[in-house]
């Protein structure tokens, strides 16, 4: 019998998100997530799908993530899928950054981890926490393939065009300050999913996929290659997102370090943290901000329409550097489910053969599905995300079929 089985793992700063799945038929065995990793309030909750069981949840110290991961294994244990079965095929890892050397899903090994260590200076917030998932996994099972699959890796077939910022190249090669883009995983299976959605193949397909989550990004899809994505260095640049500004007049920052007094760290926060709805009107989840509208809420609705304004330059920009677009693929929180907010990126854009269907549109549905009205001349479509699956099936295609 061959092993089968592959954990995703996403490791953040203090929490991990984990799913188990079946590979023969890419079924989900247990899902779960730790939060608050290092707090005296840690939270696991488990669900044990393959056994129909109940959702597990248990609260207690987990001091670090070692304690955590042994906590998942100790749970999945329970419902006989423990770590150590050998139907364990391997561990796929999501791994935020790395940079222009990992373009493809990498088995681990420690030449590996000193890369994605190199990186933690343009990945601060996400590689270290990703690394550290990385080493407790290898320490629990040192003879498991582990995985990564990165953020970034998608979206490495970027032309230079649209890859380089317009700054000194020896600057900008010194400290490797270039667009390397993020949620590369979902815009893959996204844009991948559109083409089947469509009946044809990635390769006959461009597509402008709208990941719209509480971080944010669009991507220019070329016959399944990435050919410009809307975040840069860091997740910050391109559209509104949650808490992020997205684009802005670098010379704003200067402005707040010179004439408002701020330090670096602060604008850090400031425009990481505190800025795009959050910032604008005090809410970052859509659901609250289109309540507040129904309301007659005048800053809730401006939030709205600067976040619209900004995903429509977006849409106008990609449908120029693909030339033809086949596809508008809408996904994540936002991307699939508030219809308003679909309704609104594509208003009175017939003349680019882009409109929605307002009945297709008000449909709520897991499934990916059209909404443009038929005989449109580009799609346009939801199509639900699915980064864990993406990786579980990027890890499988890679180890699986050596492993007996
Ligand atoms: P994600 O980062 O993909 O999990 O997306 C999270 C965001 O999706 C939330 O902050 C909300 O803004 C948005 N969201 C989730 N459900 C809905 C909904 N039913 N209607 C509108 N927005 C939603």
């Amino acid at each position: 019998m061959s092993a089968s089985r592959v954990l995703v793992l996403n490791s953040g700063s203090s929490s991990v998100k984990y799913q188990l799945l079946d590979m023969t038929d890419r079924s989900r065995l247990a899902v779960g997530l730790v939060e608050r990793i290092g707090e005296e309030t840690s939270r696991l909750k488990h669900s044990p799908l393959a056994t129909g069981g109940a959702a597990r949840e248990t609260t207690g110290p987990i001091a670090d993530h070692e304690a955590a991961l042994k906590a998942v294994a100790g749970e999945l244990a329970k419902d006989g899928l423990g770590l150590d079965s050998p139907e364990l095929a391997a561990i796929g890892h999501r791994v935020v950054h790395g940079g222009q050397l990992f373009t493809e899903p990498t088995v681990v090994d420690d030449a590996v981890l000193a890369e994605i260590e190199r990186l933690v200076p343009v990945a601060p917030l996400h590689n270290p926490a990703n690394l550290t998932g990385l080493r407790t996994a290898r320490a629990l099972r040192p003879d498991l393939p582990q995985v990564a699959v990165f953020d970034t890796a998608f979206h490495t077939t970027m032309p230079e065009s649209a890859a380089r910022y317009a700054i000194d190249v020896r600057t900008a090669d010194e400290h490797r300050i270039r667009r390397y883009g993020f949620h590369g995983t979902s815009h893959a299976y996204v844009s991948r999913a559109t083409a089947a959605l469509l009946g044809r193949e990635p390769e006959d397909v461009n597509v402008i996929v709208l990941h719209l989550g509480n971080g944010a990004s669009a991507s220019a899809v070329r016959g399944g290659r990435c050919v410009d994505t809307s975040m840069g260095l860091t997740p910050l640049e391109g559209l509104v997102m949650g808490t992020r500004s997205g684009d802005l007049d670098p010379a704003v920052i200067f402005h707040l370090m010179r004439v408002g007094g701020m330090s670096a760290d602060e604008v850090d926060t400031l425009l990481n943290k505190r800025s795009g709805l959050i910032g604008l009107c005090g809410d970052n989840d859509m659901r609250e901000i289109r309540r507040r509208i129904d309301e007659g809420d005048e800053r809730a609705r401006l939030a709205f329409d600067i976040y619209i304004h900004r995903l429509r330059k977006y849409i106008g920009a990609y449908y120029a550097v693909l030339g033809r677009v086949d596809a508008v693929a809408f996904t994540a929180g936002v991307g699939e489910n508030a219809a308003p907010v679909r309704e609104a990126a594509v208003a009175g854009l017939e003349s680019l053969g882009l409109a929605v269907d307002g009945g297709l549109n008000a449909v709520r549905s897991d499934a990916a599905r059209l909404i443009s009205p038929a005989g449109s001349a580009v799609a346009v479509a939801v199509v639900p995300t699915d980064e864990e699956l993406e990786i579980a099936d990027q890890t499988y295609a890679l180890v699986g079929t050596g492993n007996a």
